[in-house]
């Protein structure tokens, strides 16, 4: 057993941190404000390799692992939420599900424009009837001569309406219930393909969550994800791998709630004393610690089951549920240290509560982690 980052994983944190303190902090209050997509710092991440770390350099990647990931994701959310999700639609989200399930030829047409950051990737599951039950897709995929005819639509989509390639499901079998999905690769600009409305959320601003609408949409058989009807087994896969990088994203908005926190109770004097010396607030600030340490530990221990081949789905899911929780005691607690000042924008810790409540919603909500915890326990 080592609890040691290897020097590796130290100079990717190091390294990003760097990056993100100086490139991303300085911007995250100007995203949030004006809601608009970073597509310049997005372009930074790919020139520094970020998009690409956990995927091979004949793709255009940078040979990680996946804890590094992590780890990067972790770094970019203790400043911007927002950046850290849009981050992880395109790694965790689309490119995993290409580099996992693709072919050769498929692999080599679109890991690389993604990677560099050329391109902005999705991955279409939810559907206005199908959230939780995402087996319930109704978006239909015919076979039609040597293509693929898409109708239906999709909904809450990270980059949806920016994103140049889209992972999609739908259904190939409507017979055959969950195991009648099939996952497909979708080009920007197919006829048939349309983004609709951006929605207006709470937090996470500047990263777009978009509705896609498919209205006989040709595509070539060539762009079947995988094999054809294996596509619920095969985003199931992808959601264990996302609920990881959601997890690190919020330990990231715990750790910088915190660092807030910490900051601020040493200025803060009332009663003659920082407020730091009073023992409410310490007590705060040490809960926190301990919450985000042992939130940490689960995600990591969780990455190391992934890169043993292991199976991981329950201990991905518990981390995603004990992460998600943490960060919001995590930044409910950062706002009282704060007072009345971390309940208006001035102070980054409002932002940090808003884009942490996402957490819990996103790749499953927590009530579906509980039940798939559950799901182990029992042994079904
Ligand atoms: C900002 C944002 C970004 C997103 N990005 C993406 C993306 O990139 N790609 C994508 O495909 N999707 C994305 N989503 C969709 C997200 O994954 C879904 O919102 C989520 O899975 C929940 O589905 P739903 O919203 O339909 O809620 P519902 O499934 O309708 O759930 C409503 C409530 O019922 C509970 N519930 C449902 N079923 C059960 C059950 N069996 N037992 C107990 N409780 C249950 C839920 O936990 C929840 O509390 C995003 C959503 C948001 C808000």
């Amino acid at each position: 057993m080592d609890f040691q980052l290897t020097e590796e994983h130290l100079l990717i944190k190091n390294t990003v941190r760097e990056f993100a303190e100086k490139e991303i902090a300085p911007r995250a209050e100007e995203i949030d404000a004006t809601d608009q997509f970073p597509a310049d710092i997005f372009k930074r991440m790919g020139e520094l390799g970020l998009l690409g770390i956990p995927f091979e350099e004949a793709y255009g990647g940078a040979h990680g692992d996946y804890i590094s990931l992590l780890i990067a994701l972790e770094e970019i959310a203790r400043v911007s939420g927002t950046v850290a999700i849009i981050l992880d639609a395109q790694t965790s989200l689309c490119c995993e599900p290409i580099h996992h399930f693709g072919t050769e030829e498929q692999k080599m047409k679109y890991l690389p424009g993604l990677l560099s950051g050329e391109k902005i990737g999705a991955f279409g599951l939810t559907e206005p009837g199908a959230g939780s039950d995402a087996g319930a897709t109704r978006t239909r995929a015919v076979r039609e001569g040597d293509e693929w005819v898409l109708n239906g639509e999709k909904i809450f989509i990270t980059n949806g309406s920016l994103a140049d390639v889209l992972v999609v499901t739908a259904k190939t079998d409507p017979e055959k219930g969950t195991h009648g999905i099939s996952a497909f690769i979708v080009e920007k600009g197919t006829p048939g393909f349309q983004p609709g409305r951006d929605e207006k959320k709470m937090g996470l601003k500047g990263s777009v969550t978009s509705q896609l609408f498919f209205e006989n949409c040709r595509i070539p058989l060539g762009n079947l994800l995988g094999k054809e009807n294996e596509g619920f087994k095969q985003f199931l896969v992808t959601l264990d791998a996302g609920r990881l990088a959601i997890s690190a994203m919020a330990v990231g908005l715990a750790q910088g709630a915190l660092d807030k926190a910490v900051a601020y109770a040493r200025e803060r004097v009332q009663f003659d004393h920082p407020i730091a010396d009073f023992e409410a607030i310490r007590w705060m600030v040490a809960e926190m610690a301990t919450e985000i340490e042992a939130a940490r530990m689960m995600v990591y221990r969780a990455a190391w089951l992934k890169e043993q081949g292991a199976r991981y789905t329950k201990e991905a899911a518990m981390a995603k549920l004990f992460c998600t929780e943490v960060s919001e005691r995590a930044c409910y607690k950062a706002i009282q240290i704060h007072g009345g000042y971390g309940y208006v924008r001035d102070y980054a810790v409002e932002r940090m509560y808003r884009d942490q409540r996402l957490c819990a919603i996103g790749e499953g909500t927590n009530e579906i982690q509980r039940l798939v915890i559950a799901r182990h326990i029992f042994g079904e």
